[in-house]
């Protein structure tokens, strides 16, 4: 735990901080781990960060918290730890409510899809079936104005070739 909280606040380079072993002026950075909370410290000019220290120049400035001070703090850190948890817990919640209802709005597509098609096919279906409907009415017309073309001139050469008997 102590590990867990050793984040550090830049609290400025001051003109009469002492060198580090760089020759730079050091850096006043204040500790949050659990035995030093809040105290600051002086380090490297060329501090970056907990794995790029520089020349690694340490020194405290301020004093140790006193036995009260470190049980606040410890109480703090385990407030802080539970309710770390609570968000990553809640935030796991949500990922898999986000991820449930991606996988729904996925299957509603998918049978939407699938409705749409069969709609689509049945709709191809009935056109194909009016097509060959229309078909068979225009040969049965057809068929209907051949007969009435010939119903009407039969009588007529009927008439013309008894008449042509005649002479
Ligand atoms: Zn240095």
């Amino acid at each position: 735990m102590d590990e867990a909280y050793s984040e550090v606040i830049d609290a400025g380079t001051g003109t009469s901080n002492p060198m580090c072993k760089c020759g730079r002026r050091a850096r006043i950075l204040t500790a949050f781990t659990l035995r030093n909370f809040g105290k600051r410290f002086y380090t490297c000019g060329n501090y970056v960060n907990q794995d790029n220290r520089g020349c690694d120049y340490f020194k405290w400035i301020d004093m140790d918290i006193c036995q009260h001070g470190k049980r606040v703090v410890s109480k703090l850190f385990d407030m802080h730890e539970n309710l770390k948890n609570e968000r990553a817990q809640i935030g796991t919640t949500i990922l898999n409510e986000i991820l449930n209802c991606k996988l729904e709005v996925a299957e509603y597509k998918v049978k939407m899809e699938v409705v749409s098609l069969n709609f689509e096919m049945q709709l191809q279906m009935q056109k194909n079936k009016f097509n060959s409907k229309e078909m068979k009415y225009r040969f049965a017309l057809a068929c209907l104005l051949i007969l009435l073309v010939v119903i009407m001139f039969y009588p007529v050469s009927n008439a013309n070739s008894s008449r042509l008997r005649l002479h």
